[in-house]
């Protein structure tokens, strides 16, 4: 922070700064907070002073010291309705004055960070507040002024932060003998409608809710009374799994950060035999924040014997990121460094058998209880499709849990089970077709021949789609294959319907030559103009050769700038139409050969439309329209 932003500062006196703009930003909405649960904010500090004493039991194990002759870390919850005061008080880590400006004056935390970017511009933001963890702060929307009194522990200074949330905070020494001996206590002045924070039935209640989710033990002080327990500090995934509530798993899912929702699952077991662990995590119900950050990690905290060690230690793959929890090891030894954990065979295990395990929860989850399945893969089914072609050892365990809209089914909730069950005969591969949007996929063109022999297609919109597909070796011994790519030999698969007439890729001589016109015509723009069998109504598409890239999967290349020298496309035409019949007929006829050059860019044009794709001479395009409307008014 630069010397501008110190307003008055006398030697070992207050010295009074202003917040970090961002701070300022999100005190005002707190002040002006119209949200009803305000409750959050106890959570939070409850929450903070959980974090301090876990700190400092993990420094103690290196250096015994720090724990002096005070060994059992606690927090101690304080109403004074006399004076309208809430204290929350541990005797955790503390904090220097350094680590008061550091952590009291500024935004370190990427939750609030995700908090302010989702808030834009909108003056508004109380409703945001209940989906985030906005931290320390948010104990203004409840009091007019805090006041936070720390000592680290060693240390033989003590220091009180206080502000009244309106741009300016003071720091300044404070006498020990006015100071915890160790920890922090955070003073709220209770503004007049925070009142009822005073009141011990509330508090008691706020505390009982999150207790058993903290594990560190928590007490209750009523002024003048005396300490009783409210939560005893048992670790919750300790405790045997029939023992835990719904309301104490939510609490605890809560408690790990950055989600406000129930969780959609919860994970919970114990590893025994050659690795002991336990394991206690959530799948949540609606995405977190930044889902799709590429630095996002997994999200699991780890534990070795009940310390806590780390939260950003790589545990779960990449495409798990959305599961949060807690891994508590009985055999990493305590004091090694975050490299050595990272690396250790005994973590390697834990990854391994961890990932496993979600990986076949899921899958039971989808047998028992498909309604809720169906939620978790339309939250996270993009980032978990990432596996399939990051993980190729667990390429069928996922492949048994993705779920498509197809063109059959476009509600969604389609597995690749149920797509090869309604195979059709003949039908050789499973089909799919890439693109952006899914209700340009469902109307595109490319399916029509397959809705007429009755062929299911998966229609594929996320962004991950593109590229697992493109190296995705097959299912059951069907190849996965694009509808615009290649030719479709769907020419045996029979027709639906007794009289439907599917289209197919055998055409008489006259529309023969037209297409080989047109070919010639649409030089240099495709590599081939045949005729279709994916076509029924529409005139014409585009599909992509043999060999190259899908189109959908070109357009995303060319978009992230990755394509090199995109393939010409080959346009197919739908020979069995009335309108392409006689045109083949008046070419034989030797008709005039510029309209019906015309008509072949015409087509070009409307099979790019299509996929989205201007025309590729919007000027002569609105040309050739207009000569051909002017032509049939006569
Ligand atoms: P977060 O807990 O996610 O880091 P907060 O806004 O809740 O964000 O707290 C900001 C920082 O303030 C914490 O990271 C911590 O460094 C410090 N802090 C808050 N409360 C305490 C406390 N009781 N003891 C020690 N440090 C604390
Ligand atoms: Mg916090």
């Amino acid at each position: 922070m630069d010397a501008t932003d110190t307003i008055r500062s006398t030697d070992g006196g207050a010295e009074s700064r202003r917040f970090e703009a961002d701070v300022s930003r999100l005190l005002h909405l707190m002040v002006h907070s119209v949200y009803s649960d305000r409750d959050v904010f106890l959570r939070e500090l409850i929450a903070n002073a959980a974090d301090a004493c876990e700190k400092l039991r993990t420094l103690s194990l290196q250096d015994g010291s720090l724990l002096g002759d005070d060994p059992r870390l606690r927090i101690t919850v304080e109403a004074d309705k006399e004076a309208r005061t809430l204290t929350v008080a541990d005797n955790g880590i503390g904090m220097s004055r350094e680590e008061m400006h550091e952590a009291l004056g500024t935004i370190a935390r990427s939750g609030t960070k995700a908090f302010l970017e989702q808030l834009g511009e909108k003056a508004d933001g109380s409703r945001l507040i209940g989906q985030f963890g906005v931290g320390f702060y948010s104990a203004f929307m409840v009091a007019d002024r805090v006041e936070v009194v720390s000592r680290r522990a060693g240390a033989d200074t003590a220091w009180c932060w206080s502000s009244d949330g309106l741009g300016t905070y003071t720091v300044e020494a404070r006498p020990l003998e006015d100071a915890p001996a160790r920890g922090t206590r955070v003073i709220l002045h209770l503004s007049e409608d925070g009142a009822s924070y005073a009141e011990s039935w509330t508090v008691e209640r706020i505390v009982k809710a999150h207790g058993s989710a903290v594990p560190v033990p928590i007490e209750f002080v009523e002024a003048g009374g005396e300490a009783k327990t409210l939560a005893d500090g048992t670790a919750l995934w300790t405790r045997p799994k029939s023992s835990i509530t719904p309301e104490e798993h939510k609490a605890f899912y809560q408690s790990l950060g950055g989600q406000f929702d129930d969780p959609a699952m919860t994970l919970h077991w114990r590893a025994e035999g050659r690795h002991e662990y336990a394991v206690l995590a959530y799948v949540p119900s609606t995405p977190p924040f930044a889902l799709f950050d590429p630095m996002r990690k997994g999200r699991l905290k780890l534990y070795v014997r009940r310390m806590f060690i780390a939260d950003d230690i790589d545990i779960l793959p990449g495409y798990l990121r959305f599961v949060c929890g807690i891994v508590d090891s009985a055999d990493l030894p305590l004091n090694l460094s975050r490299e050595t954990i990272q690396e250790s065979p005994i973590l390697g295990a834990i990854r391994k058998g961890v990932t496993n395990r979600i990986l076949s929860d899921l899958e039971k989850l989808a047998e028992t209880d498909p309604g809720t399945y169906t939620k978790v893969w339309e939250a996270f089914g993009a980032v978990l499709k990432e596996g399939l072609y990051e993980d190729f050892e667990r390429r069928d365990a996922l492949y048994k849990l993705a779920r498509f809209s197809t063109s059959t089914h476009p509600g969604g909730a389609r597995s690749l089970k149920d797509y090869i069950e309604a195979l059709r005969p003949n039908q050789t591969a499973i089909w799919y077709l890439v693109g952006d949007d899914k209700d340009r996929l469902a109307a595109s063109p490319h399916l029509e021949g397959f809705r007429a022999r009755g062929i299911e297609v998966l229609l594929l919109s996320d962004p991950v789609d593109a590229f697992w597909v493109n190296a995705a070796m097959g299912f059951e011994g069907k190849p996965f294959k694009s509808v615009t790519q290649g030719s479709a030999d769907i020419d045996l698969v029979p027709p639906l319907g007794e009289d439907a007439a599917a289209p197919r890729a055998e055409v008489d001589a006259k529309a023969a030559t037209l297409l080989v016109f047109f070919k010639e015509t649409l030089e240099g723009h495709v590599a081939d103009v045949r005729a279709s069998t994916r076509l029924s109504d529409s005139a014409c598409c585009l599909v992509a050769g043999e060999g190259g890239p899908d189109r959908g999967l070109e357009r995303l290349l060319a978009a992230s700038g990755r394509a090199s020298d995109p393939a010409k496309p080959i346009l197919e035409i739908n020979a069995g139409l009335p309108l392409v019949r006689r045109l083949a007929e008046r070419f034989a006829g030797g008709g005039d050969r510029a309209a019906l050059a015309d008509a072949a860019h015409l087509f070009l044009d409307q099979a790019r439309a299509a996929e989205g794709l201007p025309p590729l001479d919007p000027a002569a395009s609105a040309r050739r329209l207009n000569a051909l409307l002017a032509q049939s008014l006569g």
